[in-house]
């Protein structure tokens, strides 16, 4: 499969790891918008947001048990933003789900 994230996950492709555990994989953004700009994904592939269901959905549960001991690794103490980008109307570039945990600084409170 032709996804960026999958041949992170293989190696394939360097990244400045964060975390890992079974399930979940994270890395610094290569294209930091933030102090703290990390990227968290499943292990297996779903392709966005919209891709989560029934049979997936424990991956998601598993991201946002990793989120709260990444942002104590990265020192996140006064709060973080959370966010997913999904199809093209939410302008999703790489098709592999991914949370972007940003902060560091206080984020602008508009998103757009
Ligand atoms: P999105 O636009 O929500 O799909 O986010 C994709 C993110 O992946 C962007 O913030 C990119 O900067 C980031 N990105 C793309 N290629 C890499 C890479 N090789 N290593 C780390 N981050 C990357």
């Amino acid at each position: 499969m032709d996804c960026l994230f999958c041949k992170i996950l293989a190696g394939e492709i360097p990244s400045a790891k964060v975390y890992e555990n079974q399930w979940v994989y994270a890395f610094r953004d290569i294209n930091p918008q933030a102090p703290v700009h990390v990227l968290v994904i499943p292990k297996t592939h779903i392709a966005s947001a919209d891709g989560i269901n029934a049979e997936n959905s424990a991956a998601v549960a598993h991201i946002f048990e990793a989120i709260p001991e990444i942002a104590k690794v990265e020192g996140l103490v006064n709060g973080y933003r959370v966010i997913t980008n999904c199809g093209e109307d939410g302008c999703q570039s790489v098709k592999h789900l991914h949370f972007h945990v940003l902060g560091g600084k206080k984020l602008p409170e508009k998103m757009g």
